[in-house]
């Protein structure tokens, strides 16, 4: 039998670091990855048979579980079918107009293979659009690792304790300006300044790569505000909440937009558009706010690579072939992957965000109890069924940015995590990182994540 150990020790001479994205190394909360061979519904199993219940999810894409059959069923159909064509197909169709159907002001969608490319084509666009180079983005928000958006952009940076990443000109993050989080005079000031090269805000729809850090009531609308009124466009980055935090993601959640779920045509209509009109006037009358153009990954992709962006027919048309911004992938809407993504799209209906937001909430609650139980400082911070735990006194008054994000004592969370992974649960290796539940969390999942938080949390507890 060979052990994670061994496998580590091999994988990091052929591979740096022996992993292929950073945070999966355990940097932060040191020992061993465990290396996967096997996931189902709620449960990971690793190369030596552990099985442990999982609250990774894989970042966040699997909404309906691991390796849901049906799911399976799509992806092995298409790959029936060859794996790539490199010609467009009606699948490809079907997923963007499911897209437009849950979140209609993306009128019209481009698909990539993942976030990052997603975001660095939005600010592209918006630059494009725009005709000006400043992009403002928010300390702590992470929006992929592409060179301009890498400036104080939280999770994997802010564990490896990096202001940015070496090997990016200065240049290049020269028309970048960051300001803190949820500080509305800040973004003024900004706007009073520079409002007329600015491009673009990109911002996490509520950011969840400092720690789940939500909006303060407001924030977002003000975004909005300034960005209209200096011909500046806002990019809602919901690459990780889109279609995971409610069908219509973080902004529905917000804005208080249901989109009718499932939000998928009859397939004989599938390749049809849904109704694009009126939707400003119509369906989004409630909505307090909608942001111009939206990013898309994780679930929208179902578990394999696929990413998109969102936007009005107006602002998407500047996008090659159609307009001047160049933009192109050789895999971007590859038939495996949109079949995954529009499966889990057609499947993820209310039921299944009701459950997900039923045991989030189960999970919560017992994390309060034996934090309050064994006395220890700490915020838990939630949107939806999406939320993240910090402790230590630094943090006891609230975390609402990234500064803040950062004086959780991050010991706590170590003794925690390891204890937690000892007792079969395993939770994302960072701090800094959302915990992810999934509609095949059932009972008996959750039961085993219940009965080991009162120990992991007096293990925090006792941490120094
Ligand atoms: C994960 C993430 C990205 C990057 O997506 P990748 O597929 O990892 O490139 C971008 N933005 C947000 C908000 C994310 O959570």
């Amino acid at each position: 039998m060979t052990t994670s150990k061994d496998a580590f020790t091999r994988a990091q001479v052929a591979i740096p670091g022996g992993v292929n994205s950073p945070v999966r190394a355990f940097g932060s909360v040191g020992g061993t990855p465990r290396f996967i061979r096997k996931a189902q519904g709620p449960y990971v199993w690793d190369d030596e048979g552990n099985k442990y219940v999982d609250l990774v999810c894989t970042w966040g894409p699997s909404l309906l579980g691991h390796a849901h059959p049906e799911v399976i069923e799509a992806v092995r159909e298409a790959a029936n079918s060859g794996l790539s064509f490199g010609a467009p197909t009606d699948t490809e169709t079907a997923l963007a107009n499911a897209i437009t159907a849950r979140v209609p002001v993306a009128e019209k969608v481009r698909m990539v293979s993942t976030g990052t490319e997603a975001t660095m084509t939005a600010v592209r666009l918006a630059r494009g659009y725009t005709g000006r180079d400043m992009i403002v983005k928010f300390a702590g928000c992470y929006h992929g690792h592409s060179d301009g958006l890498l400036a104080a952009a939280g999770s994997g940076v802010a564990t490896q304790g990096l202001p940015g990443s070496a090997g990016i000109p200065r240049g290049t993050t020269a028309d970048t300006i960051v300001l803190p989080y949820n500080d509305i005079d800040a973004l003024r000031q900004a706007f009073e300044k520079y409002g007329e090269k600015i491009a673009c805000v990109i911002t996490e729809s509520s950011p969840a790569n400092m720690g789940i850090v939500p909006p303060v009531d407001g924030f977002n609308q003000a975004i909005r505000q300034v960005t209209t009124a200096a011909g500046a466009l806002m990019i809602m980055d919901e690459v990780l909440t889109g279609f995971r935090v409610s069908g219509a993601g973080f902004w529905g959640w917000e804005a208080g937009y249901k989109p009718t779920l499932p939000a998928t045509l009859p397939p004989e209509a599938e390749a049809q558009a849904p109704a694009r009109s009126n939707w400003a006037k119509g369906e989004l009358a409630e909505a307090s706010y909608y942001p111009d153009i939206f990013t898309f990954g994780k679930v929208v992709g179902g578990g394999m690579p696929l990413a998109a962006l969102g936007a009005s027919a107006k602002i998407m048309d500047y996008l090659a072939p159609l307009g001047p911004v160049y933009q192109a992938g050789t895999l971007s809407g590859n038939p495996l992957a949109t079949a995954a993504g529009l499966k889990t799209l057609q499947l993820a209906d209310q039921g299944v965000y009701d459950h997900v937001d039923k045991v989030s909430a189960q999970l919560q609650q017992a994390l309060r109890d034996a934090l309050e139980a064994e006395g220890v400082p700490y915020t838990l911070n939630s949107v939806g069924n999406l939320f993240s735990l910090f402790m230590g006194e630094g943090v006891a008054d609230g975390v609402r940015n990234y500064d803040q994000s950062k004086a959780q004592d991050e010991a706590r969370y170590t003794a925690f995590f390891h204890a937690m992974l000892a007792a079969g649960v395993a939770l994302p290796p960072s701090c800094y990182e959302a915990w992810f539940l999934s509609a095949a969390h059932d009972q008996e999942a959750m039961d085993v994540i219940l009965n080991a938080v009162p120990g992991a949390i007096r293990a925090a507890a006792q941490a120094r």
